[in-house]
């Protein structure tokens, strides 16, 4: 149970001089003093619950403090806490084997996260191509080390800039905002013709791979029409270019299946994964890779290595973690509760003028937030905030609601362990919060 800490204001002032915080000016960081959790809260150093509507960063898909996943970190702990890269382990196979077992594909190579999982995805495109270019989209984010980092398309990636070499970038299945002045309906079909049209002009001999997230997530819950992936994976085939999925935050469960893709039927040649994958207990990724290309590095030298890579305290907590999906039957609870989720969130829709768009697919959603229905302005600019955006999320802090905005959305992914009641609670402070929203956009 939550408790009062009693030097709270020490450790978050020791916190602020002498580390650094991610994605932040320095001095307008104002970090919450966390100190445990459990399920789909977690507590503050005032001895207060939280309810964690974002799973911390869309990560912490079984909860706070699962006693499983606990108790399998310990006996890893005590049984061997590390063996280098190079070595067989039994929790190696087992992970691997349930990997492949799960996504249809071979083999699996670890890393410590997903942006180290892109980078080396990439790599072994290349490798096993002989090509160079790698295709992405705009609305995309795949890590922020230098290659993943130039790989992504959202504006985190301009400081790095011009990053990498030979990124080529296409726009995103966004159906509520086509691009060029299409239709929803023109551009179900050219969100992937346009990109056959730009392997055409870039050389379909100088291109190594597609990477496009599964779903994306932090650019706002894009979801393909259906057609979509069918037609992405024909079109890698006829070229010879390889499909990469970045299943880091649509993956393992958050959908209700253990891969977005797998809502539409396909199967990519290359799955990168992490945060679901020990729903964050431990750090791990993972790069899984098909058959070919699992056999293209049986005789040839796969060039690249972790210290870390395949640390046997991150996979013990990962075949813990997926247990758990299994045993507790997450991904049904999921898909149920996804169904509830999108009725609320059609309702808000109906409800609030600020509510222009809602996407949602199992416990992975959004609210796209306007100050006008009709022209869909924005309620706050791409990349850019707003005093309604501002007071929505204080709104929500003051309730001990935690939730992740970004422009002018704001997503609904809590842990996939919520109860219906839990959620409701959730969903009845956004509600609360959108109300005022309206307020100030209605004057
Ligand atoms: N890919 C996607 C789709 C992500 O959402 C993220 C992180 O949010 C990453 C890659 C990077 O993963 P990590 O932060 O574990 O390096």
């Amino acid at each position: 149970m939550p408790e009062v800490h009693p030097n709270t204001d020490q450790v978050i002032a020791d916190n602020r001089e002498y580390t650094l915080f991610s994605w932040s000016v320095q001095n307008q960081t104002h970090p919450i003093h966390m100190t445990g959790g459990k399920g789909s809260y977690f507590f503050d150093a005032d001895g207060k619950s939280w309810l964690d509507m974002a799973s911390q960063l869309i990560n912490i898909n079984v909860g706070h403090q699962h006693p499983k996943v606990l108790q399998a970190i310990k006996d890893q702990v005590d049984k061997m806490c590390f063996a280098g890269p190079s070595f067989a382990t039994d929790v190696r196979a087992e992970l691997g084997k349930k990997l492949s077992e799960v996504t249809g594909l071979a083999k699996s190579f670890f890393t410590l996260g997903g942006s180290e999982a892109n980078e080396n995805a990439m790599k072994m495109a290349r490798l096993y191509t002989g090509r160079d270019k790698i295709i992405t989209r705009y609305r995309s984010y795949h890590g922020a080390t230098m290659g993943s980092m130039s790989a992504s398309g959202d504006p985190r990636r301009w400081p790095v800039e011009p990053g990498i070499p030979g990124i080529v970038r296409v726009f995103d299945p966004y159906m509520y905002r086509p691009p060029m002045g299409m239709t929803a309906e023109q551009w179900e079909e050219g969100s992937v013709s346009h990109i056959e049209e730009v392997i055409q002009m870039e050389g379909p001999h100088t291109i190594a791979a597609i990477l496009v997230e599964g779903i994306t997530g932090s650019n706002g819950i894009l979801i393909p029409p259906d057609s979509y992936y069918p037609r992405l994976r024909a079109l890698c085939d006829k070229y010879g270019i390889v499909l990469i999925t970045d299943e880091v935050m649509s993956g393992f469960g958050r959908t209700g299946k253990w891969l977005a893709t797998q809502h539409y039927g396909i199967t990519p040649d290359i799955v990168t994964c992490a945060k679901g994958l020990t729903s964050g207990y431990m750090p791990l990724g993972a790069v899984i890779v098909n058959q070919e290309i699992a056999d293209y590095f049986e005789n040839h030298f796969l060039s690249g290595g972790l210290t870390y890579s395949g640390h046997p305290v991150s996979l013990a907590a990962a075949i813990a973690n997926l247990k758990v999906y299994e045993d507790e039957n997450l991904f049904e609870h999921t898909l149920e509760l996804g169904k509830h989720l999108g009725e609320r969130l059609e309702a808000m829709k109906a409800k609030y003028a600020c509510v222009g768009d809602v996407r949602y697919i199992g416990l992975f959603s959004v609210l796209e937030l306007v100050k006008d229905k009709a022209t869909k302005e924005p309620l706050a600019p791409f990349n850019g905030t707003s005093p309604e955006m501002g007071k929505l999320a204080a709104y929500l802090k003051s309730k001990h609601i935690y939730a992740y905005t970004r422009f002018n959305m704001i997503w609904v992914c809590p842990p996939l362990v919520i109860t219906k009641e839990e959620l409701d609670a959730g969903l009845d402070a956004y509600e609360e919060a959108l109300a005022l929203v309206d307020q100030m956009i209605l004057g």
